[in-house]
């Protein structure tokens, strides 16, 4: 199928009436920047979460894995240049005063402006273009200056000040953080030697000025981290290791090679030997879906300087004191989810009828399988469709469904993706010398065909 502008449209409804993503607060009137996952949302998103440990950590020798906390010493922040140089170019309208990323405007305009731009750069840029560039609430022409606002979300987590405000803590902007300052401590614990990964999954939070795009852009988001630790010698082939690794990655998945594309950051951070992020084709164009960089030793070197600690690693084999280097690979839950959901996204023929199917591959599929029995009202076929689903559920996610006509309940299950549907009918239960007693209809979600198996190699059919 071919995706067009309304895809995004259709995603977003799809993901509500099927119970994928919410609104967060709805009830009240929602809150900007929020969303919520549903019963099939938080299957789909712990699906991901798993796929990416396994790649990650699971099949990787030497990656491990880390949960920090999220509020962390305030100096964590100092150290990484949070406090001081986080920041967006906010614009206000002076007509309406909605508020704008200065960059966002630009880019509305298809006037190029790179995220890694300084301050002064942007401002140049928004200045020589200002005769072109419209609010997007009221349509007028009119800013004011550009302020950088800084994206760190204070929180007053352990400080009963009136005054807290002057010296918060922090909701860690991203989970890297976390793993450098744990660096030392799983060295010296995990029996491992450089180069190896640190693999952490985790929310973050950033008080961006315009939330967008649904949940490609959040406040409260989640992110799939690995930091690599290397000698300074090897920095680079790292880096092209993993950035091929990562594109393979999603290739893996499913994703086809022509919704993803390569970006390399024109304007690195002065510490960033190489940064290039992988940008998936969403229904509103080509947009960052993760950043593969190499960040040189500027981590772990500011945080020996902020901490006093020591981050010299002895590599034995050379006899040799560095502080390592680090590949990193940073994604977001959320927009893996978005492109998840864009990607799958599907409609066709089957049987005279249209129909949504999602097409998610069945290690993400939020439920593997369905149960139903024929009818509602016959005692003996809901007793053994709760026998069969019993027996299904031990092994995966399954649902049992007896709700409305059975092509009603193969529509719902190809709107939320799962890949087989199971029916119990009357010759289930069939005589005893009948060939298809103890046999149950297999339905596929992507063909619509259906097959008769034997409950006895149900569960071996389904894997
Ligand atoms: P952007 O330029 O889109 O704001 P970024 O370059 O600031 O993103 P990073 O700091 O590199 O993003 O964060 C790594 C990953 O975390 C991103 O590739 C993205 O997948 C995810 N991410 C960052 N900010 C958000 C957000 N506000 N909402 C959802 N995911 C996010």
């Amino acid at each position: 199928m071919e995706k067009s502008a309304d895809t995004m449209e259709k995603i977003v409804a799809l993901s509500k009436r099927r119970g994928f993503v919410f609104q967060g607060s709805e009830i009240y009137g929602g809150f900007v920047g929020s969303y919520d996952y549903g019963p099939y949302g938080v299957e789909l998103a712990n699906n991901i979460k798993a796929v990416w440990w396994k790649s990650m950590v699971q099949k990787e020798k030497n990656i491990v894995g880390l949960d920090s906390a999220v509020v962390t010493h305030p100096k964590v922040w100092e150290a990484s240049g949070h406090v001081g140089g986080f920041s967006d170019p906010l614009v206000e309208c002076n007509e309406c005063h909605t508020r704008s990323r200065a960059d966002h405007l630009l880019e509305d305009k298809d006037i190029f402006a790179d995220e890694k731009m300084s301050e002064e750069e942007i401002n140049k840029l928004f200045d020589s273009h200002r005769d072109k560039l419209t609010c997007p609430k009221c349509g007028q022409k009119d800013f004011g200056e550009i302020k950088a606002l800084n994206l760190l979300v204070k929180s007053n987590l352990g400080n009963f000040s009136d005054n807290w405000n002057e010296d918060p803590s922090y909701l860690r902007g991203e989970t890297c953080q976390g793993i450098y300052i744990n660096y030392k401590n799983v060295l010296d614990s995990a029996r491992v030697k450089i180069p190896f990964g640190i693999a952490q999954i985790g929310k973050a939070f950033r008080n961006e000025i315009a939330p967008r795009q649904y949940i490609f852009r959040k406040r409260e988001f989640e992110q799939m981290e690995m930091q690599m630790f290397v000698s300074p010698d090897s920095g680079m082939e790292k880096f092209e290791e993993w950035k091929e690794k990562r594109m393979q990655y999603y290739l893996d998945l499913g994703f086809k090679a022509e919704n993803l594309r390569w970006h390399e950051h024109e304007n690195l951070v002065f510490y960033a030997k190489a940064a290039f992020d992988i940008e998936y084709n969403f229904p509103f164009g080509y947009k960052e879906l993760e950043g593969v960089h190499a960040r040189g030793d500027y981590d772990l070197t500011q945080h020996q300087k902020f901490s006093d600690t020591s981050m010299e690693y002895l590599d034995q084999k050379n006899n040799e004191k560095y502080i390592p280097h680090v590949v990193e690979t940073s994604v977001g839950l959320d927009r893996t989810f978005l492109a998840v959901m864009t990607e799958f996204y599907d409609e066709d023929e089957l049987g005279g009828d249209t129909r949504i199917v999602m097409r998610f591959p069945k290690k993400l599929a939020p439920i593997k399988v369905a149960v139903f029995p024929l009818l509602k009202n016959k005692p003996d076929l809901v007793a053994k469709a709760e026998e069969v689903f019993s027996l299904v559920a031990e092994e995966m996610r399954a649902e049992f469904d007896d709700n409305g006509n059975v092509g009603k309940r193969y529509r719902r299950q190809d709107e939320i993706g799962t890949p087989h549907c199971v029916t119990i009918d009357f010759e289930t239960l069939g005589e005893e010398n009948s060939d298809l007693k103890d046999t149950v209809t297999v339905r596929d979600r992507d063909t619509g065909e259906q097959e008769r198996v034997a409950i006895a190699d149900l569960i071996e059919y389904l894997k």
